[in-house]
């Protein structure tokens, strides 16, 4: 066929719809037993997204926007999968796809010029262009902690969490990690739960969500609105409406400094890391909005002792994804819930009774890890893709990934990856990143068929560029001063490179843009399939 689309995500569904669309014949295959990516996997209670739903939501069809509508600010994951679904048989593109079936290996045949992909179901497909919409946050971590496989409770993982409901009622659990998903999910075990015991390696900044429920007033708004809330998102730095206020930190008096963190904290979440545009840049804005931070955490945990081990001081506000909370560091004011600091007292082993720290053994039925993801390059590491001269891209990516634009990387002509690395897609509201790349996957197909060429491919000289560039610019930013996931400080072992491209979502729209009217500006536009390079 022409195209094979590897991933059911958000990103995956609408290169099957935007590609059918123009006339490729296409197959897509699927790990998991039905759509949805992320919001098949990610089950636990207490999922939701952290951008709008209004905004986390396809733009491509205006009537799709009309026709759906959103419950509240902030969807919950059944809420989410719901509209992935709906998408799904609107479109019919579940179709398309070969579920619980795992590409594990992609391989270019030179002769052909075509890719051949290995299913683990022991099936072959052989197409011209592959597109990998595997996702930056699909790769699972767990932890390798001594004695975690001798555990006699139940062992569950935010990102593989069971379709049946899970149960905590009156039981003694665990939480390893406190990320977004731990954060989202403690509040709700709390409830359940007869003990908690939270286990902290490092705190994390997380702001209230302020989500509350639409109403027919609040609906008949945002859907009147939506054609000037995509123009903005489109032309914004994180893919939403809401852009930081118009001057620096230090530009506007107290008072009005102030008002503006107030304003942005009501707004909720991770919008507080835009309240000033320097506030990721300049030490001394972060300190400000940090200060205004810990004063209104402080004010929500009683006990200051807890609020000292809750506050984070390693890193800069916003230099890991801000987390959006609901009730939260309220959770720790109950009685059934205990905060276990790791860095005084590091878990020495898990036994099959609970977990063993330096101080003692807490007891437990249930451990939960929301340990995160092997982001960004995990899901396609995972997959043995030999490009040109059977080079390997995890060898390419040894020393840290490259891409031009984060579409494509050199020597593997033809292959596209969706909101990877060198994309701004993870630091974005990733639902328009998605659609912003399948749509210029759509367009080259095209521009290639129209002139009779047989195939794309980045320039060494362009990817290396690109990458020095985003390298340059996150530099130029606090960002980099975090153990973020976004540099690969969460897998031992893994190259610290900061991987997304950090100059914002529009800006990184006009470069693509420019580059296409350009003639594809970096990329080699190739003839034949068999393309020889005199280098090799
Ligand atoms: P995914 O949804 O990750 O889908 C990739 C799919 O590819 C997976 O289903 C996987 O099974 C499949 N796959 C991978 N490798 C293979 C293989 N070798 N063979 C076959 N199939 C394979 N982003 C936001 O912008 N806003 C949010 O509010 C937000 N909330 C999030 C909440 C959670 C809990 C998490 C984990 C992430 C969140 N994200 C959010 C990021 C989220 O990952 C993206 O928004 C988006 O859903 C990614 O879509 P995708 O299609 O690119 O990838
Ligand atoms: P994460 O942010 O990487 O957090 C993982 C947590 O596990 C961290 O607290 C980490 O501690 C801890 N951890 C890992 N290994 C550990 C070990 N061996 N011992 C103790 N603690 C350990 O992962 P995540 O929470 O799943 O979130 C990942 C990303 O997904 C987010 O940044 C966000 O982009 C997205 N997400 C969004 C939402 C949302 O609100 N919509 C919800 C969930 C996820 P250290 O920091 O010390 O390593």
């Amino acid at each position: 066929m022409d195209v094979v689309v590897v991933g059911a995500g958000v990103a995956g569904l609408y290169a099957v719809h935007r590609l059918r669309a123009q006339g490729l014949s296409l197959v897509g295959v699927e790990a998991g037993s039905d759509v949805g990516g992320t919001w098949y996997w990610n089950r636990y209670p207490g999922a939701r997204c952290d951008v709008e739903s209004v905004d986390y939501s396809f733009s491509f069809d205006p009537q799709l926007e009309q026709d759906w509508d959103w419950s509240e600010r902030y969807a919950t994951q059944p809420e989410i999968l719901a509209y992935i679904n709906h998408v799904a048989d609107r479109y019919d593109l579940r179709s398309a796809f070969r579920f619980a079936t795992r590409v594990t290996s992609a391989v270019l045949d030179e002769k052909s010029g075509r890719w051949v992909l290995a299913l683990d179901s022991g099936d072959v497909l052989c197409s011209r262009f592959v597109v990998f919409a595997t996702g930056s946050l699909s790769a699972v971590r767990t932890p390798a902690i001594p004695g975690l496989d001798t555990f006699a409770g139940r062992i569950l993982h935010t990102a593989m969490w069971p379709h049946e409901e899970v149960d905590f009622a009156g039981r003694r659990v665990g939480l390893i990690g406190t990320g977004s998903s731990g954060i989202q999910l403690t509040p709700i075990v709390a409830e359940q739960a007869a003990e908690l015991t939270v286990f902290q390696r490092t705190a994390n900044y997380s702001i209230p969500a302020s989500n509350r429920p639409h109403t027919d007033e609040t609906r008949a708004a945002y859907k009147a609105a939506y054609p000037e809330r995509r123009r903005l998102s489109m032309t914004s730095g994180g893919g939403s409406p809401h852009t930081p206020y118009p001057r620096r930190t230090f530009e506007v008096d107290e008072a009005v400094r102030q008002e503006v963190f107030e304003r942005q904290w009501e707004l909720g979440g991770v919008l507080f890391a835009k309240a000033f545009p320097d506030q990721t840049r300049d030490e001394a804005a972060n300190s400000e909005a940090r200060a205004f931070y810990e004063r209104k955490v402080r004010s929500l945990i009683h006990d200051p002792g807890v609020a000292d081990k809750l506050i984070p001081r390693d890193h800069p506000i916003g230099t890991k994804r801000i987390c959006t909370d609901s009730g939260y560091f309220e959770t720790f004011n109950r009685p059934n819930v205990e905060l276990v600091d790791l860095r005084a007292t590091p878990i020495d082993e898990i036994t099959p009774l609970g977990i063993r720290t330096g101080e003692r053994v807490h007891e437990l039925e249930d451990i939960v890890l929301a340990t995160g993801f092997d982001a960004l390059t995990g899901a396609l590491g995972a997959i043995d893709i030999q490009g040109r001269g059977g080079r390997e891209l995890r060898g390419e990516w040894a020393a840290g990934p490259t891409t031009y634009l984060g579409l494509g990387v050199a020597d593997f002509p033809n292959m596209f990856i969706i909101t990877g690395p060198g994309s701004p897609g993870v630091l974005t509201n990733m639902i328009l990143a998605g659609e912003h790349h399948v749509d210029w996957v759509g367009d080259t197909i095209a521009y290639l068929d129209e002139h009779g060429l047989a195939g794309i491919e980045p320039t060494p000289e362009a990817q290396e560029r690109w990458v020095h560039h985003c390298v340059e610019l996150a530099d130029s930013t606090l960002m980099v001063k975090a153990n973020s996931w976004y540099i690969g400080a969460n897998v031992p072992g893994k190259p610290r490179v900061f991987m997304p491209y950090i100059g914002g979502f529009g800006r990184y729209r006009e470069i693509v843009a420019d580059v296409v009217a350009d003639g594809y500006r970096g990329f080699d536009l190739l003839e034949a399939p068999v393309r020889e390079r005199l280098e090799y």
